[in-house]
């Protein structure tokens, strides 16, 4: 035992030199995007205002591999390749025959895998001439990242964040100020948005969509100066992610196994996607069978109990039509403790994946998750952010279903961020005041009365 290796680490050469792009390998591609008003398919100069070309460019693309730009690769030196672990005293303790590995994109400067992206998107806009890029944060996470890669390129970052957690969560806002960006409270008199909300309901402690509504409107009216970046969701933030499997393909074969299953959290769809997407492509390129599955909260079950169909990307509708699992636009989860999961809908990529029967998803509730969290974090070490946790919950039960099957299950997980900034949740729950909620079939029907109508 004492010789075991449990963590498998690449040499810096071994960042990859290109994102894969699942668009290439897709069986049926995915269904275009739609104007919100004309319901036609849009095309890059609708989406110009917002985002720089070279990243329009690839959220069509159909390019099997797009380079990464060697000083993208440069920032990325600073954490990548992450590691891979294989949990030898998590497998103890479940006393399971399964062989568990994970990914860890907690060692990322802003402690999860959101960087990948910022650090991608910030270079393209600062190419293209843009001075600062505006964006919503809810958890704080994706402002963290956005603000950390603007500050590499020496552009401005003007974060909306969601009031609640502007007051809730101070390190979040200080952190992100640290590295120099300008961040506000959603809704704010800074924006039409904001005052006509605030007019409304001057008690609003905020929500995602209207902090997306005040991002989008401040660099839609900026000229150009401003863009608006997006943390999850879009095809070209699902591609930046791709290093993330990518390293895991090489670190599996360093340790001479390959995962029969393939497991992340599913909030927009990110972080999953970039651990399996490379797995996928050996699915369909070379016959492997390696089951790829989405853990999503049983708070807001957009795959598992969402409708496929079009629908805006914010809560007041601002966005194009996108076709997508959802709960409706206007679905407000309850106040669960991982708030980077707490998304109407999904990205089209994983979306059409889970529609063409690629990968399979479940729901699990708060209480499991947190649950899973402590005994990973007492046997690993690490305390798991909570939006993680629930790929450690789906972990964990692959693994005792292995145990009841006396298999050995050979399972790999990613373990997308650390919880350091996230322990108000932890508290919450060793204090006995978190519980599960059972979204009731009539208020998902309600929410879906309310879909655009094609
Ligand atoms: C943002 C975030 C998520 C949810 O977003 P995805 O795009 O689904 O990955 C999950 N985990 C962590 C740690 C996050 O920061």
């Amino acid at each position: 035992m004492s010789d075991q290796v449990i963590r498998f680490d690449l040499p810096q050469t071994e960042i990859p030199h290109q994102w894969y792009n699942v668009q290439a390998d897709l069986p049926r591609p995915l269904p275009p995007v739609l104007h919100p008003g004309t319901h036609q398919p849009v095309g890059p100069d609708d989406l110009a205002p917002l985002f720089p070309m070279a990243l329009i460019m690839q959220e069509v693309s159909q390019e099997p591999a797009i380079d990464i730009p060697e000083e993208v690769r440069e920032i990325y030196k600073l954490w990548r390749p992450t590691p891979l672990l294989r949990a030898r005293r998590l497998e103890k303790a479940l006393d399971t025959p399964a062989h568990i590995y994970y990914k860890y994109e907690g060692v990322s400067p802003s402690g999860s895998h959101k960087l990948n992206t910022a650090t991608a998107q910030a270079y393209y806009n600062k190419k293209e001439g843009v001075r600062g890029l505006t964006t919503e944060t809810g958890a704080g996470q994706w402002g963290t990242a956005l603000s950390q890669a603007c500050n590499f390129f020496d552009m401005d970052c003007i974060v909306y964040m969601v009031k609640i957690s502007y007051q809730q969560k101070p390190y979040r806002r200080a952190i992100m100020q640290t590295f120099g960006a300008s961040v506000t409270a959603s809704p704010s008199e800074t924006t039409e948005a904001g005052r006509s909300i605030l007019r409304k309901h001057p008690e609003s402690t905020g929500s995602l969509g209207i902090a997306i509504s005040e991002a989008v409107e401040v660099a839609a009216t900026s000229q150009g100066r401003y863009k608006y970046a997006l943390g999850s969701v879009l095809n070209h933030v699902l591609l930046h992610q791709t290093v993330i499997g990518q390293e895991c393909l090489k670190q599996m074969e360093m340790a001479g196994e390959y995962p029969d299953v393939v497991i992340g959290p599913t909030g927009g769809g990110s972080n999953f996607a970039g651990i399996a997407l490379p797995f996928l492509r050996e699915n369909l390129r070379s016959g492997k069978k390696t089951r790829l599955l989405g853990i999503e909260p049983a708070a807001c079950p957009s795959l598992t109990r969402g409708k496929y169909a079009y629908d805006f990307g914010d809560t007041m509708g601002m966005t194009p039509l996108v076709k997508m699992y959802t709960l409706g636009h206007d679905f407000v989860p309850p106040p669960l403790h991982a708030g980077g999961l707490r998304y109407h809908g999904m990205g089209s990529i994983v979306c059409e994946m889970y529609d063409q029967g690629l990968m399979e998803a479940i729901a699990i509730q708060q209480l499991e998750t947190f649950s899973a969290a402590l005994t990973f974090a007492r046997a690993e070490g690490i305390v798991p952010a909570p939006e993680a946790a629930h790929g450690i919950a789906g972990a964990i039960r692959e693994a005792m279903a292995a145990k009841d099957a006396g298999e050995k299950r050979v399972i790999l997980f990613n373990l997308c961020g650390h919880g350091h900034f996230d322990m108000s949740a932890y508290d919450a729950y060793l204090g006995d005041q978190l519980s599960d909620y059972d979204f009731p079939q009539a208020e998902i029907d309600a929410a879906m009365a309310t879909l655009p109508q094609l």
